[in-house]
């Protein structure tokens, strides 16, 4: 049956009432008292005139308000549009004008951001969370727990439509281009839960497992893999609001999560903390990464240091987002994203026109078709058009698959080089130089040059106390790739731009490439 997300959370209280659905900071709260508090919101929220399908912005880091703010909306008949948090005032406008919220439920150190812009915007009400002390009061805002506390009936009942009613508006990170809103269904989401379920049911347990939470909640990954899947299992989300070594570090020691969904530049970075081995991930089950692609050199170094098993997958924020992994029990291939999970079809298509369906081994654009895959962009109907066509969804991804039926994401379209009138995957490049043993990160982009078209470039960062020249660099490419990809031009940098998720802001190196 096609349950909703708020259907999906009442079969969660039945089942694990006393048990905690969020841990935060030492504090737990259960599956009823959840419960009771979205009740709450969702009626405080009609109160306030909130109608079928209008849309709640949601600007908050991982905390306990987040998700009962979440499911209040969606108990309520709302849509959740999903802001990040870090955007900047021209962001926030374009994702609160393109919604046309006029609720924003906001963390408290975000108002001068909302200020700075509100008058663009539909915005009429202001809820603010604050998790600090010291945090200021605003006169023309509602506090979230006085808000909670507002409705002294419950809420309606609105009848939700699972497969036409759009839950959520999941913005898409803008690493390439304008922010789109993914119309992600109550079908989608729990279609995706319980496909990623059936996937990795051998591994977990419901109603004992804990799940990291460290992956923003506003993003597809963190929204799914970690918020949702834990409701439908009755797991507990130990919810932290931003990745800090130390700190992820000692909630793995004490609170022993069983999960923990990451991506590449969280592994990147545990595998440079000195004591890593030192402490003990064995309560882990289930290491993921997604969201980018996980260096190979990263994956080895993390599982020989802590003997965990990382399983790479795969998805977008338009398929709600998981359309492939690697399998726990299976094989797993290194350097593959794995297999379709439980109802998802794919296939390879041609680059150039896209319509001729490629064979084993063959390079082209990945197309996916399943219950996961979004009913379209908001308020865009032609680029609805043309990533959607008969139910395939284009990715803009490009990549090939195996006899076995395992996916290799090979670049996006938008990345590839072409220098010389060679193509040449960036991802490639970057594997080689991700085993360099001087080289924590590393980015290669194409840029401008008129004798070439493009050249390749290479942003890097070395390993804390390592030393490498541009000259050694090159020296090593040129020993382990064909000449046409070896980067001309190295930079190194202290860091590199990430998106809040973690991923390397490819397009910002790339235009600040461009304008050097
Ligand atoms: P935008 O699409 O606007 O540029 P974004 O990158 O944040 O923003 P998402 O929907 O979050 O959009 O990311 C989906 C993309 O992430 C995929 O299309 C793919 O390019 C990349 N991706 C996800 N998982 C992997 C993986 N395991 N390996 C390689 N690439 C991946």
């Amino acid at each position: 049956p096609d349950l909703s997300l708020p259907e999906m959370l009442t079969e969660a209280i039945h089942r694990y009432g006393d048990q905690s659905a969020i841990y935060f900071y030492g504090e737990e709260i259960t599956y009823n008292q959840l419960g009771e508090m979205v009740q709450s919101f969702a009626a405080s929220l009609q109160e306030q005139g909130l109608e079928k399908g209008d849309r709640v912005a949601l600007m908050l880091p991982n905390c306990p308000p987040y998700i009962i703010s979440y499911y209040g909306i969606l108990l309520a008949g709302g849509m959740v549009a999903q802001v990040n948090p870090l955007l900047v005032d021209k962001e926030l406008a374009h994702i609160l004008i393109d919604s046309g919220s006029k609720t924003i439920v906001i963390y408290e150190p975000l108002l001068p951001v909302l200020h700075a812009i509100i008058d663009q915007t539909e915005i009429e009400h202001v809820i603010v969370v604050r998790l600090g002390e010291n945090e200021a009061k605003h006169d023309q805002a509602v506090d979230f727990e006085t808000f909670l506390k507002k409705a002294t009936t419950p809420p309606d009942p609105v009848a939700i439509d699972s497969v036409e009613d759009t839950a959520v508006l999941q913005y898409t990170g803008g690493t390439t281009g304008r922010s789109k809103g993914a119309m992600l269904t109550h079908r989608n989401l729990v279609a995706n839960v319980i496909q990623q379920y059936e996937y990795f049911q051998d591994v977990l347990t419901p109603g004992e497992d804990r799940v990291l939470t460290v992956i923003p909640l506003f993003h597809v990954y963190g929204m799914t893999s970690c918020m949702n899947l834990s409701l439908y299992t009755g797991a507990m989300s130990i919810l932290l609001p931003r990745f800090d070594l130390e700190e992820v570090l000692q909630t793995i020691r004490d609170v022993q999560p069983t999960s923990f969904p990451g991506v590449p530049t969280m592994y990147i970075a545990l595998n440079s903390h000195p004591k890593l081995s030192e402490y003990q991930v064995d309560s882990i089950k289930i290491c993921n990464s997604g969201s980018a692609p996980m260096p190979q050199e990263v994956l080895r170094s993390f599982e020989k240091q802590t003997g965990a098993t990382i399983l790479e997958g795969y998805g977008l924020s338009e398929t709600s987002p998981t359309t492939h992994c690697n399998p726990f029990f299976g094989t797993r291939k290194l350097g593959s994203v794995g297999i379709g999970v439980p109802g998802t079809d794919y296939k390879i298509v041609d680059l150039a026109e896209g319509t001729k369906e490629l064979a084993p081994g063959e390079i082209g654009e990945v197309l996916i078709k399943g219950p996961q895959v979004m009913k379209g962009y908001w308020n865009m109907p032609e680029e609805t058009a043309q990533t959607l066509q008969d139910g395939w969804l284009s990715t803009g991804d490009i990549a090939y698959m195996d006899e076995d039926g395992y996916l290799f994401i090979v670049d996006r379209k938008k990345d590839l080089i072409i220098a010389s009138g060679y193509n040449v995957y960036p991802r490639e490049v970057e594997e080689v130089l991700y085993e360099h043993p001087a080289i924590e990160e590393a980015v290669v982009v194409g840029v401008p040059d008129s004798y070439r078209g493009e050249t390749v470039k290479a942003v890097v960062v070395l390993k804390e106390g390592a030393s490498c020249k541009e000259e050694e660099l090159i020296a090593y490419c040129r020993k382990n790739m064909a000449a046409y990809k070896i980067p001309r031009i190295i930079e190194f940098r202290d860091e590199l731009p990430k998106t809040s998720v973690g991923k390397i802001l490819r397009r910002k190196i790339r235009e600040e490439s461009q304008n050097k």
